[in-house]
């Protein structure tokens, strides 16, 4: 692709270099290069991490740039319900409100009947999508959550997520994708059979974040190795995975840079990174991180084009409606192509002060930066249509009975 006249001029105009921004040319270079479709450098991208001005805004444009080259003028969204099947887990991350232990108010593991009922009213408002976000194995952390595993007839909570999964699946015909923390190889096989696809937040490659002090201090789940195993476990299983990176817990730009290269390795190793999400970290009352400031509208929109240049015009790139319903219209003008699930029947329970955003909303502020609201399946159509992803014979029938001949959401099947 030859530059635009209008971002040539962007270029032309940007500011000189500083011992910190990247100079006029070896931004125009980037930029040329991300165009092109070559892969950037992690020094590149450290460069344009701290571009400001004018060189900022050619950093954006280029991303959208890219976003339509690869993606179109399409932006997704997933229809679903939220099950967060349990609240215990074995961590305690500096900036969950989520996590809840034994005993604790609101402390609450959800009965099959529970999981059913939602389930039921979300396919009865036009959902296609069992979102299971829960605690990480809290049954090594507590001897009363295995307790009450067994008391379900379950010795793990992967175990009683496979079958909650699988309830659903065949009482309801929504698709389920589970969100459940590190997995080993068998947990993942076992997830695998009832799960279009799953997620794993990688959220920073960074060990230094796991110091004392830091987010993830006492953290096991979120040493960065480990998540990493499981999200190359999945690759090699065959598994579509969501993963992304959470910013504003302490990380610095070239960690960032550093995390979307790492799963940029992975992608290009096993082509199963079917979504990266950039998330924004909010400062919640009683956390241990509830005086901190909070990333701001730019800061997501320079790390959103940041990641659209290094993992290219072909990635889905997500940014939550939700964490910043104001700012949200200028992700999409720094690259982003899906705005993740909203759900019509329940509330983000990891988020619950950000309400989601009505899908008649959500579809004005799309069309109001030139592009357009479709929904998709918890897999994203390339994943639809490639006959070689493999799903087991269920999902696979669910998957085909719902999706177009695009892979996108049937037409007369979205529920507005
Ligand atoms: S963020 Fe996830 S891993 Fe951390 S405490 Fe909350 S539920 Fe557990």
């Amino acid at each position: 692709m030859t530059l635009t006249a209008a971002w040539r001029q962007v270029l032309d105009r940007a500011t000189p270099a500083s011992p910190l921004r990247p100079s006029v040319e070896g931004l125009r270079h980037a930029l040329e290069q991300a165009l092109a479709g070559e892969a950037l450098g992690a020094a590149q991208g450290y460069a344009l991490m701290e571009a400001t001005g004018t060189d900022l805004t050619a950093l954006m444009l280029v991303a959208a740039a890219l976003r339509d080259t690869g993606r179109g003028e399409r932006v997704t969204y997933s229809r679903k319900v939220f099950l967060p099947l349990t609240n215990l887990c074995r961590d305690r991350c500096g900036y969950c409100t989520f996590v809840k232990a034994p005993g604790e108010t609101d402390a609450h593991t959800m009965t099959p009947d529970e999981v059913l009922a939602v389930a039921r009213e979300g396919a009865r408002c036009g959902c296609k999508e069992a979102l299971f976000s829960l605690g990480d194995h809290p049954e090594w952390r507590y001897p009363e959550a295995l307790r009450q595993l067994r008391a379900l007839g379950y010795e793990s909570t992967p175990e009683y997520v496979a079958a909650m999964c699988r309830l659903v699946l065949e009482e309801t015909g929504l698709l389920p994708h589970t969100n459940c923390g590190v997995l080993s190889a068998d947990e993942l096989l076992l997830l695998r059979g009832v799960n279009v696809s799953m997620g794993l937040m990688l959220e920073n490659v960074s060990p230094r974040l796991l110091e004392r002090g830091g987010p993830h201090f006492g953290c096991e789940t979120k040493d960065p190795r480990v998540r990493l195993e499981t999200l190359t476990r999945a690759g090699e299983l065959g598994i579509a995975m969501t993963t992304g990176i959470l910013i504003g817990i302490g990380e610095t730009y070239q960690e960032r840079v550093d995390s979307l290269i790492a799963i940029r390795e992975l992608h290009r190793r096993y082509g199963h990174i079917q979504e990266v999400i950039i998330q924004n970290f909010r400062a919640k009352p009683r956390t241990r991180m509830a005086g901190m400031a909070e990333p701001t509208t730019l800061d997501m929109a320079r790390t959103v084009a940041m990641a659209r240049l290094l993992l290219g015009p072909d990635m889905n790139i997500q940014a939550p409606p939700n964490l910043n319903a104001d700012g949200c219209q200028v992700y999409l003008l720094a690259g982003i192509n899906d705005w993740g699930g909203v759900s019509p029947v329940t509330r983000d329970y990891i988020n619950p002060e950000a309400p989601w955003p009505e899908v008649a909303r959500l579809r004005q502020l799309t069309q109001e930066t030139g592009q357009a609201l479709h929904e998709r399946l918890a897999l994203y159509p390339e994943y639809v249509r490639n006959s070689a992803w493999e799903l087991a014979p269920a999902l696979g029938r669910r998957v085909r009975e719902l999706s177009d001949e695009e892979g996108y959401v049937r037409k007369e099947l979205e529920a507005w």
